[in-house]
């Protein structure tokens, strides 16, 4: 599973991938902060692995979010520099597609 694009809007507070297959999903940018997939937000190595909370895309925004990066890690992933810095984060596109946050996704 591949995007088709990747959209980052700043006023609404989201980033949104266009899937191949047509789907579309949108995450509150707070949320992505927050489910940062990186060993030190993860709370370690071991934890990496595990999907995060859905609840944490539901939660809301502890703050805003104006000027993330979003750059390509080769044909994988994306990473997210974010306005406190952090950018340890690697979301892959298998992570991405498995925390969608639709209610199709989530029924
Ligand atoms: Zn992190
Ligand atoms: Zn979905």
């Amino acid at each position: 599973m591949k995007p088709t694009s990747v959209t980052v809007d700043r006023t609404a507070q989201t980033l949104s991938i266009e899937w191949t297959d047509g789907h579309l999903s949108t995450w509150p940018l707070d949320g992505l902060r927050r489910a940062c997939p990186c060993a030190g937000c993860a709370g370690g190595h071991e934890n990496m692995g595990h999907l995060p909370d859905p609840e944490v895309f539901r939660q809301p925004a502890s703050r805003r979010w104006e000027h993330p990066e979003v750059t390509a890690v080769g044909t994988y992933a994306l990473r997210i520099k974010w306005d406190d810095g952090h950018e340890a984060g690697i979301y892959t596109w298998k992570r991405l597609r498995a925390t969608c946050p639709c209610a199709a996704c989530t029924a």
